[in-house]
């Protein structure tokens, strides 16, 4: 065996992924068919979960300290969730995608992990015991597990014959990174009469400090194939019919076109093989969500990898992986789908669509609803189905980041290790067998008794009555026997 776990594609989901394995002492092989990282980002916006994601493993503050970020407002449909400012301690920001991507990397390099280029996968075999991986190169890597991290297109998937369920693209649209000159409203989507429709978003500045954005820009023939390369002079004509003379662009740093894809792989594990990020599910990007899902879905299987090849893991945990992380992404492409119906993604203007999108629009005046979305969206939401979940309230959620004596949570789950919160110090008995994989901490914990996975998301809470009920079961079933 060459590597533990190998993983095929370096964007953001299998550098999250290999950062997560580091974390859990597990041998990883990263490699990606690029010679070089692209210089584009495709994603800005990073929503509250995915940052705590980062700050759990002690990375957020450095990737904020490289300057490139600033902090937005969420919207769901082109409506700003202006509502839900201040909501969060971590709020939406901008990140570029290559300063996420080259922040990793980094990280990884100094720890020894370097990304291994110019490796194209072209065959992957799976044996009872691993797996075995070949490549354009004439390089043949043998792993215990595979992870295709390796994208919408992903050549895992299609190897596997994995299925992959949905709709293909249908219309297509423009999103291009700019400098303007002008006022453009930020996040509203505005339409022209002759079938135009845009929508800007801050991206930060370039390195001189001059300000970037996202432009979303809608044509009145959404029918063209995304092959088809976008022109400087397409982007001037559907700026002036949107905005008149009021925006003017400058630059056009780089477009591409986007379409209503929204497809999402029927299973995730196939034996010793994993889907995550966008090979596991791709839809329209809006809202900020396909590199939020992908680092969701490497954070979810990372510390499970890690108790497989550990050997502490039950058999049932890797399965976990699929029966937790699919109703998530299941769910982004229907809200995606939503907000692409009221966003009139297709161009028809039809009336009852226009009609749909008033009443949402008056309703999200309510702060409840914006609430809700911004649950939805920002990830903290999100809830895994777990015993405990349907009448534990905190079960099954991410753990709140509370202060425990000197430290937080987050600083806590930095080891990679489950944590259990004991104020009373009374859960010893139980749980010192487990003391290999899950740190007990009495010291200051101002909060309830409560089990915390490797992945910041509780698994148990005691009841009402302080009872410890169900926690040698929340322990076997998410860390597995004790050890002799
Ligand atoms: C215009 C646009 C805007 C977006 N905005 C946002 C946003 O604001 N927020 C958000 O959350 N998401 C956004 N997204 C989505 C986001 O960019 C993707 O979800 C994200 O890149 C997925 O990451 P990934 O690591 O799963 O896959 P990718 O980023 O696609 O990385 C896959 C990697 O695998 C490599 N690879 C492919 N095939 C092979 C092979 N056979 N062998 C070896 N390597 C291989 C590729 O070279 C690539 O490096 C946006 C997307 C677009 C297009």
């Amino acid at each position: 065996m060459n590597t533990e776990v190998l993983i095929v594609g370096a964007g953001p989901t299998g550098l999250t992924l290999a950062n997560e394995l580091l974390v859990a002492g597990v041998s990883t092989t990263l490699v990606d068919k690029l010679a070089q990282r692209s210089p584009v980002s495709k994603a800005g916006g990073v929503q509250t979960r995915a940052q705590e994601a980062f700050d759990q493993r002690g990375l957020l503050e450095p990737l904020l300290a490289t300057g490139n970020h600033q902090t937005s407002t969420a919207h769901f449909a082109g409506i700003p969730l202006l509502l839900t400012r201040g909501r969060h301690r971590l709020p939406w920001r901008t990140i570029p995608q290559v300063v996420i991507e080259g922040f990793l990397e980094q990280h990884l390099a100094a720890h020894d992990i370097h990304v291994r280029r110019d490796h194209e996968l072209i065959g992957l075999t799976q044996h009872d015991d691993g797996v075995t991986a070949t490549f354009a190169n004439d390089v043949t890597i043998e792993a215990g597990y595979v992870v295709a991290a390796d994208g919408a297109h992903s050549t895992v998937r299609s190897l596997l014959g994995a299925e992959f369920p949905g709709r293909v693209g249908k219309s297509t649209a423009i999103a291009a990174d700019v400098r303007l000159d002008g006022d453009a409203p930020m996040l509203t989507r505005t339409w022209s009469e002759d079938g135009y429709s845009a929508q800007v978003f801050a991206l930060g500045t370039d390195p001189e400090g001059r300000p970037l954005h996202r432009l979303a820009l809608g044509g009145p023939d959404r029918s063209l194939s995304r092959d088809v390369p976008v022109t400087e002079d397409e982007i001037r004509v559907g700026l002036r019919s949107v905005f008149g003379e009021r925006v003017r662009l400058l630059e056009l740093r780089y477009a591409r076109r986007i379409t209503n894809v929204s497809r999402q792989a029927a299973q995730y594990r196939h034996g010793r093989v994993f889907l995550a990020g966008d090979a596991a599910h791709v839809h329209l990007p809006i809202g900020a969500q396909g590199m939020n899902t992908g680092i969701g879905d490497a954070v979810n299987l990372g510390w499970k990898l890690g108790a497989a090849v550990h050997n502490w893991a039950l058999e049932r945990l890797l399965d976990t992986y699929h029966t937790e992380r699919h109703p998530v992404a299941a769910a982004v492409l229907r809200n995606v789908e939503a907000q692409s119906l009221l966003m009139d993604w297709d161009g028809k203007h039809d009336p009852d669509v226009i009609a749909a999108k008033d009443l949402f629009a008056s309703l999200t005046q309510l702060p409840e609803v914006q609430f809700h979305l911004d649950d939805m969206l920002s990830g903290i939401g999100i809830r895994y189905a777990m015993p405990g979940s349907d009448d534990r309230p905190l079960v099954g959620l991410p753990a709140p980041d509370r202060n425990i004596g000197p430290t937080r949570l987050h600083e806590l789950l930095r080891s990679g290790r489950g944590i259990l919160l004991d104020p009373s110090d009374k859960l010893a008995e139980i749980a010192d067998p487990w003391s290999d994989r899950v740190d007990r901490t009495g010291v200051g914990a101002d909060t309830d008794p409560m089990l915390v996975r490797p992945d910041g998301y509780v698994c148990w809470t005691a009841g009402g009555d302080h009872s410890t009920d169900g926690l040698a079961a929340a322990l076997t079933s998410w860390f597995g026997i004790p050890h002799g």
